[in-house]
């Protein structure tokens, strides 16, 4: 009973050890200026009515709306404003909200910030490169990972299979 307690012990903590490893540290930078710079009037004739909403007002699109929700193929989902790829097909999984949802980024693709919008404290992820929202993320993601789950309208995607 001694021994499967101390195994028990053992292994909780080396999953403790390989999630904090896998742990992308998720940092507010209050100096974030993106390197894309574009006027509104430019976004709004680049975008959709439905893409500018999101990525330029910090709308949400309706959950389940998304095609690209249930997309299980492999490949690369970048920003629809700028191009910059934001997440990788491997980390994508099925959070059950009903938008999107990574467990990481691409290292350095996003850009974090507080907002208040809803009353309640919220992380918002912005594209790094043009500045653009993007969705939120939040500490209920799967636990054998990071445990985050990066929560992304799929409207502000746009994914590149492999190969293409
Ligand atoms: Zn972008």
């Amino acid at each position: 009973m001694k021994l499967k307690i101390l195994l028990l012990v053992a292994l909780a903590g080396s999953i403790n050890l390989l999630s904090a490893q896998l742990h992308e540290e998720i940092v507010v930078d209050e100096n974030f200026s993106p390197k894309v710079n574009k006027s509104e009037v430019q976004w709004k004739k680049e975008l959709s009515s439905s893409q500018y909403r999101v990525l330029r007002q910090a709308g949400t699109e309706y959950a389940f709306t998304s095609e690209l929700l249930d997309n299980k193929e492999e490949g690369t989902y970048h920003c629809v404003a700028c191009e910059a790829p934001l997440f990788e097909s491997e980390y994508k999984y099925d959070s059950g909200s009903g938008w999107p949802s990574f467990d990481r980024p691409i290292k350095g693709a996003i850009a974090y910030d507080v907002d208040y919008n809803i009353g309640v404290q919220r992380i918002e992820e912005k594209c790094a490169n043009c500045g653009s929202h993007l969705g939120h993320v939040f500490n209920d993601g799967p636990i054998r990972t990071t445990g985050k789950r990066h929560c992304i309208n799929g409207v502000a995607l746009k994914f590149i299979p492999n190969g293409k």
